[in-house]
């Protein structure tokens, strides 16, 4: 259902206050957009801190990024949004930001790709790594177009997260998954190498999604098609065959004494 021009600023309002408050975007970085009607689009304005955004800042524009009405200039990045519109008739509002942990796998070339989190596996699936495109240009967005109809969140490679939502509050709920599925992820990796799920567990997840009706691709890897996974387990099989060697031997030594 879209929503009233007032609720939509309010909510655009909110969630950049929110973004800006838990450190997702820096300075003036980040943009929210929302479907007004099929060729109305309420986006952000450039140049102005998303935390501290007015209602009257938004700006509307057509499916082609001609302003309709407001008085500050669209972000840059408008033309990313209204593409997700055109290609997907579902989604009612986007949000980018740079969130720390996010914006650091995207820095370092790792998608948040391996099924780690059940929560993750239901509401994401997956959130893939798209290649670097200079920012506000074609180039950031058409590497998107084509992993669109199967996912809600992507890293941008060099740059930041996408998300895309029913609604303004559902595209940047999507987003702190993103956000605190990478904190989680690093905590992991520095723990050790993360333990994934079984293709079986991962099947139990893609059922219940089926009964929540979320079509998206669950796309993630599982401990069964996960190489360094399947190393780990063999390793430490060879970890125990060794250790029961050094106990053998050591027992016969005390023996033999
Ligand atoms: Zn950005």
């Amino acid at each position: 259902m879209i929503q009233s021009l007032f609720t939509l600023k309010q909510d655009i309002v909110e969630v950049g206050k929110r973004m800006y408050a838990r450190g997702y975007v820096a300075s003036n970085d980040g943009n929210i957009s929302a479907r007004l009607d099929e060729n109305k689009f309420l986006v952000t304005p450039t140049g102005v801190s998303k935390g501290f955004m007015k209602p009257e800042d938004l700006i509307v524009v057509n499916i082609d990024g001609k302003v309709l009405s407001g008085i500050k200039k669209p972000s840059s990045e408008v033309f990313m949004h209204l593409q997700v519109y055109k290609d997907r008739p579902d989604v009612n509002s986007v949000c980018h930001a740079h969130p720390p942990y996010a914006t650091g796998f995207a820095v370092a070339g790792i998608p948040l790709d391996k099924c780690i989190l059940p929560e993750v596996i239901i509401t994401l699936g997956s959130i893939p790594l798209i290649k670097y495109g200079t920012p506000g240009t074609e180039e950031l967005y058409s590497p998107v177009t084509k992993l669109l109809k199967d996912y809600d969140a992507f890293l941008l490679a060099n740059h930041g997260a996408l998300t895309i939502g029913t609604d303004v509050i559902n595209a940047y709920h999507k987003m702190e998954t993103v956000e605190h599925f990478a904190h989680i992820a690093f905590i992991a990796q520095q723990l050790g190498y993360p333990n994934t799920l079984s293709k079986e567990q991962v099947q139990k997840l893609k059922d219940q999604r089926e009964k929540f009706g979320i079509r998206t691709t669950v796309g993630c890897v599982s401990s069964d098609e996960d190489s360094r996974s399947i190393e780990k387990t063999e390793q430490s099989e060879l970890m125990n065959d060794e250790l029961i060697k050094k106990l053998t031997d050591e027992v016969l030594k005390q023996i033999h004494k």
